[in-house]
C-alpha cells in the first residue's frame, strides 16, 4: 500500500492528540495498484473507557463513504493506533475486520508514535492477518504516479 510522508505525519499527529487512547480513522483512495491513500480522514473513537480498542459509529462510516463516493474514491483502509503495544492485530482488531479492507496500526510508545504496519486479510485458508507491505511517498512522488 502506498501512503505520503505527509499522510502519514497526519496520522502521527493524531495517534499523539489521542494517547493514551486509541485513536482511529479512514484511509480513502483507490484499491488499484496495490492501494494508493489519497484522503486520510479521522474518526471518533466511541470507546472511552478503555485503552486498547476503537469503536467507531456507523454515522461515521456512513459519512466516510460518502465523502469517498463525492471525490470518487473509495475507503481502502481503517487505521487505529496500539498505545504502548506492537502494531500487530489483536484478537478484537481480527473480529471486527473485512476483507480487502487494508488495517494500518501505529504503534505509540510513551506518546511517541513508533513504526507502523499494514495488514489485511488473508484471502484464502483459515483467517487471519496479512502483512502488507508499505511504500512512503513524498507528494511530488504521488504526482508522477497519477
Ligand atoms: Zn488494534
Amino acid at each position: 500500500m502506498k501512503i505520503t510522508d505527509a499522510q502519514l505525519k497526519e496520522i502521527y499527529a493524531h495517534a499523539k492528540e489521542s494517547y493514551p487512547h486509541e485513536c482511529c480513522g479512514f484511509l480513502l483512495g483507490h484499491f488499484e495498484a496495490g492501494g494508493q491513500v489519497r484522503r486520510v480522514r479521522r474518526a471518533a473513537n466511541q470507546n472511552t473507557e478503555r485503552t486498547d480498542r476503537f469503536v467507531i459509529a456507523p454515522e461515521e462510516f456512513a459519512q466516510a463513504q460518502f465523502a469517498a463516493d463525492d471525490a470518487e474514491l473509495d475507503i481502502i483502509g481503517i487505521y487505529h493506533s496500539h498505545p504502548d503495544w506492537p502494531p500487530i492485530p489483536s484478537q478484537t482488531d481480527m473480529d471486527s475486520a473485512w476483507d480487502e479492507v487494508f488495517y494500518l496500526i501505529t504503534s505509540v510508545h510513551e506518546g511517541r508514535p513508533l513504526n507502523t504496519n499494514i495488514w489485511r486479510l488473508a484471502r484464502s485458508g483459515p483467517r487471519r492477518f496479512e502483512q502488507v507491505s508499505l511504500e512512503i511517498l513524498d507528494e511530488n512522488e504521488l504526482k508522477d504516479t497519477e
